[in-house]
């Protein structure tokens, strides 16, 4: 059996705009062919063991022929039996998206394949600029063009102009840009009133939307003042006056921006959802990942305990999280092992901060000690205050046991204010290697990198070699070469490496993640 080929339209670039469809393929893809306006996010979205291949590539890079896409999915479809194979396209796949070529070529090969439409562009893209490409008594009709299309018998665009300048209805305009002067001059000469309000749509429903009006007399020399570049729509009729009234997508005190946030996945939601919602475009490129560990037998370093791991936690009055993915791997191990959340009835439980007090009520588990300050260091003093000082006091109020659940990177602040602790490495924390093509390719056009930790910065240029080279004046990587040259800091230790290696940095003032949004804002308004 061959592999099953899906040609999926990715949408106009909102990555909400996908369908749930499209995302259940792209979540198990084995290989995912993409197009060049297909937004990060919606590659961020797809399986991260795919083959990511991309054959859009523009503008230094040669676009990869149509005839030779055709033949790459008619070759991964043999070659991979059985595989998920994702053609990911912008807009919709059939709408000028050239998806009827594709889908023939797989049905002569005998390649099964499905289509997942997609929201087209060409009235999504206008939605979102308020313009409704039909309205009762204004337009009863709406047609999409493409304004490239050339005749091959004299070279020239092949539209019917003079149907065109008849149609009352909407007339929407794909891939136009570059010959809208002379497509509006021919609509003029064959009857179309020069009056006709026109928009132009630039990069729709991506942070970097932009609505451009002009009337089919003004549309040539409008393109050129105001520099209106491609992906653009172009919609002509009365309805574009109701984008006036209509606009409904508000210009945020970030749009525009394109914002690289290096922190672990899942500690970046929230800032990400945050930055999201000011209008940038965050691409998520985190600079460590996470691995739960396999559970051991045995606690390993407390001596003289044998049993399960996890029977041996009767010998503990006490367990302390000191972060998120602590508690997420405890529970993990916890459950595989085929325990539940009774092995922690009668102890006192304690964690660094109010993130994972908040992830551990998710099991159900209230907290009994929370430190005021949130550190690794307010916690040991909290807790050293349970452990009696004098030996006296040790007869009459036993030393609690304490476990202490952290990550192999963890420092050992924790256990030099509690040196009776016992620790338990319940998962690791790996620097990332490498990144995708197309995640390297987001981050150098990126405006600007986020950065909540000097291991951040240190893992960030050395993923980044191309961009960032040291020099023999300047030995330590530099970001001089690379667009992102600003970088937003937590800490003034994150600072200071990103001077180090060339950054311009910008620092929070508190060392919390709502203090750094406050100064991404101020920095960019
Ligand atoms: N299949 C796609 C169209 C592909 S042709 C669809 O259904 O949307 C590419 C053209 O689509 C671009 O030249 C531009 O005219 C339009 N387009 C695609 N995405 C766009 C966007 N986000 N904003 C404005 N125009 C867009």
């Amino acid at each position: 059996m061959s592999g099953k080929v899906y040609l999926i339209g990715a949408g106009p670039g909102d990555p909400g705009l996908l369908t749930l469809r499209g995302k259940e393929i792209l979540e198990k893809a084995d290989v995912v062919v993409y197009d060049r306006l297909v937004s990060p996010a919606i590659l961020g979205m797809c399986n991260p063991k795919a083959k990511m291949v991309d054959v859009g590539k523009m503008p230094q890079h040669h676009k990869v022929k149509q005839s030779e896409i055709n033949k790459l999915l008619v070759q991964f479809a043999c070659e991979m039996p059985d595989a998920t194979i994702a053609r990911l396209k912008g807009g919709d796949p059939f709408v000028f998206g050239r998806g009827g070529e594709e889908a023939l070529e797989l049905v002569n090969a005998g390649v099964e394949f499905e289509i997942v439409p997609g929201i087209t562009s060409a009235i999504s893209v206008p939605a979102y600029a308020g313009i409704p490409v039909s309205h009762r008594g204004i337009a009863t009709s709406f047609h999409i063009v493409t304004g490239h299309e050339k005749a091959e018998s004299n070279g020239e665009l092949s539209l019917d102009f003079e149907t065109l300048a008849k149609c009352q209805g909407t007339l929407i305009f794909l891939m136009g840009i570059a010959n809208m002067d002379f497509i509006a001059q021919r609509l003029v000469e064959c009857g179309k009133d020069p009056k006709t309000p026109v928009a132009f749509i630039e990069k729709g429903t991506t942070p970097y939307q932009r609505t451009v009006m002009a009337t089919l007399a003004t549309a040539g020399e409008t393109i050129v003042r105001e520099k209106v570049t491609a992906p653009a729509i172009t919609i002509m009729g009365g309805v574009v006056e109701l984008g006036k009234s209509l606009a409904w997508k508000k210009n945020l005190p970030l749009s525009g921006k394109r914002l690289v946030v290096t922190r672990a996945a899942k500690q970046a939601s929230g800032i990400t959802a945050r930055l999201t919602a000011l209008g940038a475009e965050v691409i998520e490129t985190p600079m460590i990942e996470t691995r739960t560990l396999e559970c051991p037998c045995v606690i390993p370093a407390k001596a003289g305990i044998s049993s399960a791991i996890f029977d041996s936690l009767a010998d503990f009055d006490l367990l302390a999280f000191t972060s998120v993915n602590g508690v997420e791997s405890f529970f993990r191990q916890l459950f595989a092992a085929g325990y539940d959340v009774r092995v922690l009835a009668g102890k006192k439980i304690a964690s660094v901060g109010k993130i994972t007090e908040k992830k551990l009520l998710e099991y159900g588990i209230r907290c009994d000690y929370v430190p005021e300050d949130h550190t690794g260091e307010g916690l040991g003093k909290l807790l050293a205050t349970l452990v009696p000082q004098s030996t006296e006091g040790a007869t009459s109020n036993p030393i609690p046991q304490i476990l202490l659940l952290q990550g192999n990177l963890a420092d050992d602040t924790l256990q030099k204010l509690l040196p009776q602790a016992t620790r338990w490495v319940v998962y690791e924390t790996l620097p990332v290697s490498e990144l995708p093509e197309w995640k390297r390719e987001a981050v150098e056009s990126a405006d600007a990198v986020v950065f909540a930790s000097s291991s951040a910065v240190e893992n960030f240029v050395k993923v980044m070699p191309q961009s960032i080279e040291g020099s023999d004046s300047h030995p330590e990587p530099r970001a001089s070469n690379l667009k992102p040259q600003t970088s937003f800091c937590i800490g003034r230790l994150t600072e200071a490496t990103a001077r180090k290696h060339g950054f311009e940095t910008v620092t929070s003032d508190e060392t919390t993640m709502d203090s750094l949004v406050k100064k991404i804002v101020e920095y960019y308004s």
